[in-house]
């Protein structure tokens, strides 16, 4: 039987998924499958004898970032970068064998984000080999580590440089163009009791109580608050409450309690401002405040990429549409902004995939997504 032939992205995605890159902070008992070196050194392999340069980064032991680098005919005066992420999300040993069905191809990492990771490096090697080169704007394809768990490889590389006119992060966006999404603000809050025996509770001030009178609030009247408040790409900020804990056992009047909070931040919202709402509704109550502690040693802050850019306004018209989007998952765009390079997302598949038990990308967007980036890159300045 003929083997059906697929175009080279789709070739190139299909080996890529097969290349497990699992983020060992994922995942620390299959040491085998973790890490994302071996897409790195396939990557390098794909683009031998196509005249781009290759620098690495290390970011954390074992793990560094990768960059290929296309220079201008002339001088150096712009720069973009694609800059999606190696790591996967951990997945049964045989979502690394990748399928092809139905003009989709299944396999972890399909569309988050090696399905962008290959349209991005396809569109990049073919410039490469074709042209036509851009004049004056530097071309770089940085493939980072860890965005599925602290994002050290965006936020080194935010850190170190170079910098940019504009990053291309890659995440399943369905081929629109992203240029806002929502933070996410870890908080653990812990109220103290007193404790006694269980069967003299008057002698006691039991924690979980105090607890229950502020997640009565959190829960009923702090949602309302936060519609008030919408971004026109975004909407409201919301809040889960994750996570629980308190108390010893159930003879012993509780003298601890705590929750734990993820609260998605729109832009114009910070860590201090989202506590002193907090504290302010809880003094309107009558509650008692607890005590706050931020549980994630990074700063995931909220995405606002200006739509009016040259560099996103040329990476529309590339797309054919008119108007940028908001998401509300967090992604490595928002550290490399941080750094002082605006930066959008984009990419083929959707995001309901994304983490999925059967993950997969259209192989029809795949192309597109290809030739997107490819587009955009040929009129690059
Ligand atoms: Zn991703």
């Amino acid at each position: 039987m003929a083997m059906p032939r697929y175009s080279k992205v789709t070739q190139l995605l299909s080996d890529l998924v097969s290349i497990p890159s699992v983020n060992p902070s994922l995942s620390t008992d299959q040491p085998s499958i973790t890490g994302e070196e071996e897409v790195a050194d396939y990557l390098s392999t794909y683009s031998r004898g196509l005249g781009v340069s290759i620098q690495r980064q290390a970011v954390l032991p074992n793990r560094r970032n990768i960059l290929f680098r296309l220079k201008p005919k002339g001088k150096i005066k712009h720069r973009v970068m694609l800059t999606p992420h190696m790591d996967v999300v951990p997945a049964e040993e045989k979502s690394f064998k990748p399928k092809i069905k139905n003009g989709r191809l299944y396999g972890r990492g399909a569309c988050d984000t090696k399905g962008s990771m290959a349209a991005f490096f396809q569109a990049f090697c073919d410039l490469a080999k074709h042209g036509p080169f851009p004049k004056q704007t530097e071309i770089l394809f940085a493939g980072l580590v860890d965005e599925e768990f602290g994002q050290a490889g965006s936020r080194k590389l935010a850190k170190v440089g170079p910098k940019a006119d504009l990053a291309i992060a890659g995440e399943p966006t369905g081929l629109k163009l992203i240029t806002a999404h929502k933070g996410s603000l870890w908080l653990q809050l812990k109220t103290e009791g007193v404790a006694a025996h269980g069967a003299t509770p008057e002698n006691g001030k039991n924690a979980i109580e105090a607890m229950s009178r502020i997640l009565r609030t959190l829960f009923q009247d702090y949602p309302r608050f936060l519609k008030e408040r919408t971004h026109p790409l975004l909407g409201s900020p919301t809040l889960n409450i994750g996570r629980i804990l308190g108390g010893t056992q159930p003879n012993i009047v509780a003298d601890h309690c705590t929750i734990d909070l993820d609260r998605r931040t729109i832009p114009g919202e910070d860590e201090e401002s989202v506590k002193q709402e907090l504290k302010n509704l809880f003094k309107q109550q009558k509650l008692p405040i607890p005590e706050f502690v931020l549980s994630r040693s990074v700063p995931c802050l909220p995405l606002d990429t200006n739509p009016n850019l040259p560099f996103v306004q040329s990476l529309l018209r590339a797309t054919k549409k008119r108007k940028t989007y908001g998401v509300s998952y967090f992604t490595d765009a928002s550290p490399i902004a941080m750094g002082g390079t605006p930066a959008v997302v984009f990419g083929p598949g959707s995001i309901t995939q994304a983490h999925a038990k059967n993950e997969w990308v259209q192989l029809e967007e795949l192309d597109s997504a290809k030739a997107i980036i490819l587009n955009f890159l040929q009129k690059l300045p």
